[in-house]
């Protein structure tokens, strides 16, 4: 418990650094602690020193989980993970926030499976920033297409975008695809789309992502520790 709440503030002084570097506010960017492969313990510990916000890449994790921590009411779900179209349901019902919608039938089978008496479920398109084959997500040409019909949908919400950068020490290249997501959020902008949400940064780079303008960053080992069971992330 003291560790998890140290971490938790070292994140958050790091957020705080890097906002302050770049004259933001670090209210402006919300800490997503993504519990995946951690067990339901781990988010009631981090929960009680005041943490709402929790990101999920699996979804029967994420059934598994909502059930064993139905008591911690405040919990804001996000699912982070890809998404096969047979599993979107479960997502529909329980999440609050999906960030990783690369295609139209995902999004399409969230707005008809989303429950009429639940608020509308916020998205995020995620977009293959690096380009690279391995990657999921939308081709950055593609976004604005996307977003134009995710729009039209009900009961989800257009929130932003989100993306995972190449796995680089080089912070040129690494703050170049952070600011390709962030054009394109202009654009949708632009265009109209009411979007507030740049889903960008994890452990090892949030303070390249906060001077990029992130406005949520997605952070698990620095506050959970290592993974000890292999995970798909390195597959996103
Ligand atoms: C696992 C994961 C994270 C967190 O990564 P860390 O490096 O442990 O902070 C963030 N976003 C997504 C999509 C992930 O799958």
């Amino acid at each position: 418990m003291a560790t998890i709440f140290t971490a938790w503030q070292g994140v958050q002084e790091r957020i705080a650094k890097a906002a302050a570097a770049s004259q933001r506010q670090s209210s402006s960017i919300s800490l997503l602690a993504v519990s995946k492969t951690f067990p339901s313990d781990a988010i009631r510990s981090l929960y009680s020193c005041g943490q709402r916000a929790f990101g999920e890449n699996y979804v029967q994790e994420l059934i598994d989980k909502h059930a064993a921590l139905s008591d911690c009411n405040e919990i804001i779900w996000h699912f982070i993970g890809p998404l096969q179209s047979n599993k979107t349901r479960s997502v529909a019902e329980l999440a609050d926030w999906v960030h990783s919608v690369d295609r139209l039938k995902i999004a399409e089978r969230l707005s008809a499976q989303r429950p009429e008496h639940l608020a509308d479920l916020n998205v995020c398109i995620q977009v293959n920033v690096s380009g690279e084959a391995s990657k999921s997500g939308v081709a950055p040409d593609e976004c604005m297409a996307l977003a134009t019909k995710i729009c039209q949908l009900p009961r989800i919400k257009l929130r932003g975008l989100m993306c995972i950068p190449e796995s680089t020490q080089d912070l040129t290249q690494l703050a170049k695809q952070f600011t390709l997501l962030r054009n394109l959020q202009n654009q949708l902008i632009t265009a109209g789309m009411d979007t507030d949400t740049l889903s960008m940064g994890m452990s090892g780079d949030l303070e390249t992502a906060i001077s990029e303008g992130s406005t949520l960053v997605r952070v698990g080992t620095a506050l959970f520790g290592a993974r000890s069971y292999p995970d798909n992330s390195s597959l996103l």
